[in-house]
């Protein structure tokens, strides 16, 4: 057991068998600043700093993860991802909904951008609230109609839409809902048919991984073809409990992808970002996207700019297994579909020239 996991451990006083039980990880989720302060004996002022940051954008970490905090590392990209900060409420100037995803819901919390795909936000409840999260402006919304009609609409919308052939849900986090709310959505969908794929699009092997269990694997199994994206942003969240989970999605004949946020001062570094991809290809998951942080309100703070991005990107390009790369995209508002930041476009204007005689042998 590592120390942090021991800390958490003493204070909540627990057995290994509630630690390993989600439920118990959930309900002794840390959402009191004041909880959080006394932690990590914060002083008085950064307890005050806490407070106020959460009480715009509420606070929720697992102690799991929390247990995988280095508090001896003031920058510590676990912390980074999950403690609320003064700057997330000091900035004024960026839109809330960036991707102007509400103008496109057809019934509430579906957003229907592209044609052949639509994205249901079946919660807004996380495990972890992740402060760099582009839909923080969900999190305190309180829900004005019951789960049971909302799942409703979003099911007779598909219904009577036949161009939808992939359902990606996600949320929020849809692993914070029970089992069989989640059995029955996924049945609803499979007896859809032209609905051929579905998606999941959940941080629960990130952020709370016994969260997958041999019955949640049992229900998913059945939906299948489904594919299973996660959000791993660093390679501390590689540990044998995260990689357990995905192994057992992995053997119930789920393909689990990753998409990663470029976080400034977390990941952005070709050391960090190439030990991530090779962790990621180590656990056979398939690093999918690597998006560009989006201009959200809350989340400034953690942009850096593309160059960064582009040139981070063309070291991976380099130096790394095809296998563990992701595409580099930027999300943009409206029905083009993430932009992908070519780095190899760039890249390959050097290489051709360097390469032109054998290029011209081809024409
Ligand atoms: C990202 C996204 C999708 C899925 O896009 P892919 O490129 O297929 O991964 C679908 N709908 C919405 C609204 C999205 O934001
Ligand atoms: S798990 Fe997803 S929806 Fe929830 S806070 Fe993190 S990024 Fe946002």
């Amino acid at each position: 057991m590592n120390p942090n996991k021991k800390s958490v451990f003493r204070l909540i006083n627990t057995s290994d068998q509630n630690w390993s039980d989600w439920h118990w990880q959930f309900k002794n989720r840390i959402t009191k600043p004041g909880i959080l302060a006394n932690l990590l004996h914060e002083p008085a002022e950064k307890r005050e700093e806490l407070q106020r940051a959460a009480t715009v954008y509420p606070l929720a970490i697992t102690p799991y993860y929390f247990s995988l905090i280095n508090h001896t590392n003031e920058n510590d990209p676990i912390k980074k991802q999950c403690f609320p900060d003064l700057l997330e409420i000091l900035q004024t100037c960026t839109p809330e909904d960036p991707l102007e995803e509400d103008s496109h819901m057809p019934v509430p919390k579906l957003v229907h951008r592209y044609p052949d795909r639509c994205l249901a936000i079946v919660t807004e409840i996380c495990a972890t609230y992740c402060r760099h999260c582009n839909r923080k402006r969900f999190w305190s919304s309180s829900p004005q109609i019951s789960m049971k009609t909302r799942l409703t609409n979003m099911i007779r919308y598909i219904s009577a839409s036949p161009q939808i052939r992939e359902v990606i849900i996600s949320g929020g986090d849809p692993l914070t809902l029970e089992d069989h709310v989640l059995e029955e959505l996924l049945v609803s969908l499979r007896s859809i048919p032209h609905v051929e794929v579905l998606r999941i699009g959940s941080r629960a092997p990130v952020v709370m991984p016994m969260r997958i269990t041999k019955d949640l694997c049992r229900i998913l199994k059945r939906a299948r073809p489904l594919w299973f994206n996660t959000q791993f942003n660093h390679p501390h969240e590689i540990t044998p409990d995260s990689a357990r989970a995905c192994n057992m999605l992995l053997e119930a004949g789920i393909p689990v992808s990753n998409q990663s946020v470029l976080l400034g001062g977390i990941n952005d570094s070709t050391e960090v970002m190439k030990n991530l991809l090779y962790g990621l290809q180590n656990i056979s998951v398939r690093p999918y996207y690597l998006f560009h942080c989006d201009p959200a309100k809350g989340c400034e703070h953690f942009r850096t700019d593309v160059k960064t991005g582009m040139g981070m990107m063309e070291n991976i390009w380099r130096q790394c297994s095809g296998l563990s790369l992701p595409q580099y995209v930027l999300d943009v508002p409206g029905s083009t579909g993430k932009i992908p930041l070519n780095v190899m476009s760039r890249a390959i204007k050097k290489d051709l020239q360097k390469h032109q005689h054998f290029f011209d042998k081809f024409k």
